[in-house]
């Protein structure tokens, strides 16, 4: 592992895998037991379409399948251990509790072995037939593929929205250039992957992480159906968070902004104030000037509260950094060989 030690508790070293598959695909799992018997047809449809003979050979000589179970409570993991079972190209990472999609994602891309990695949602948003394009993509040279949703079905306007405006924002604050429209859906060249590996930070968004990693990359466009069965595990809190960790992860604005913000409430101050001596010398007549106070100092204390706010979002990130905790913890790994472990 690139950077740090993933502690692994227990290991199933019952069907070692012989060599290194051309093709990883690394499914993010959270409570999907209504989801695992359509995204296993769906995917092994798709499986048997680019492994295919075409002509003298086919688009993809042999994958893998790595399922991460984010700390399910519900029969996720016998599901997936139970498709990992039949089919040794299927392996399972099983976290020891819900440590969230990003970390999920990060697990997956860990222990991919491909020379290609696909990262892909296991709620059938990220429809399984769109990695054909992404393949052909990675044939043409490019390093790194990611979907594009020209539409997003089943997702409240107010999803949408939000997304929209955080997604140009973030761009606008951020240095590089992150593509727009885009979630975690995406492939990356083995390049990509050990660049990303190296990255060792604790709040992760990996999308961003991808682009800041650089390499040739494209987008394929597709439209983004409804989640297959089930409700979202992002709700409203948690994207919150997500755009947070995301804007505190690539960017010092919001600290800069602080700055700013203060210099202007004191410039603002000063100028009242001199307002107040001229008024008191100058003009001597003085208006009980209650209204113009409360505004000031709401206004004043208001601005304090966000600076301080603005700095402790960094300072909390600064000491989770410094714990150095691993970013996840598995309980149990299945179908991986020795040397993965
Ligand atoms: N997921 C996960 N851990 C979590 C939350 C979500 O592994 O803590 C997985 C989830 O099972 C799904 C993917 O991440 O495969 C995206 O989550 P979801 O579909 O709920 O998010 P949305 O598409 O609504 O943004
Ligand atoms: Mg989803």
């Amino acid at each position: 592992m690139g950077y740090r030690a993933v502690v692994i508790v227990s290991t199933d070293r019952k069907c070692p895998t012989a060599e290194r598959p051309e093709l990883s695909i690394v499914l993010p799992l959270y409570n999907e037991e209504l989801v695992i018997d359509e995204l296993k047809r769906r995917l092994f449809e798709m499986l048997a379409e680019i492994t295919r003979s075409r002509g003298d050979r086919s688009l993809i000589s042999s994958v893998e399948v790595i399922f991460v179970d984010d700390g399910s409570k519900d029969r996720t993991y016998e599901l997936v251990s139970e498709i990992a079972r039949e089919d040794p190209r299927c392996k399972v990472i099983s976290f020891a509790r819900n440590f969230g999609h990003q970390k999920a994602i990060t697990a997956g891309v860990d222990h991919a072995d491909g020379d290609a990695v696909i990262v892909m949602d296991g709620d059938l948003q990220d429809p399984p037939s769109v990695c054909i394009a992404m393949i052909e993509k990675w044939r043409e040279g490019f390093d790194v593929v990611y979907a594009r949703r020209t539409i997003r079905r089943g997702e409240t306007l107010f999803k949408r929205m939000t997304a929209r405006i955080f997604y140009r924002l973030f761009a606008a604050m951020i240095p590089i250039e992150v593509p727009l429209d885009t979630g975690d859906f995406r492939l990356m060249s083995r390049p990509v992957v050990l660049a990303l590996r190296s990255l060792a930070e604790t709040h992760r968004f990996v999308r961003a992480m991808v682009a800041w990693v650089g390499f040739r990359q494209t987008a394929v466009l597709y439209e983004r159906p409804e989640r297959f069965a089930g409700e979202t595990k992002y709700p409203l809190s948690k994207m919150v968070r997500f755009a947070i960790d995301g804007i505190t992860s690539f960017s010092v604005l919001p600290l800069r902004i602080s700055t700013y913000l203060g210099l202007i409430v004191s410039m603002a101050s000063c100028g009242v104030g001199v307002w107040a001596l001229v008024a008191k010398f100058v003009f001597r007549h003085v208006v009980p000037g209650w209204t113009a106070l409360i505004v000031l100092i709401s206004f004043v204390s208001g601005a304090q509260l966000l600076v301080i706010g603005i700095l402790g979002e960094y300072v909390g990130r600064i000491y989770e950094e410094v714990k150095r905790r691993p970013l996840y913890v598995i309980k149990k790994l299945q179908n991986f060989s020795d040397a993965d472990e």
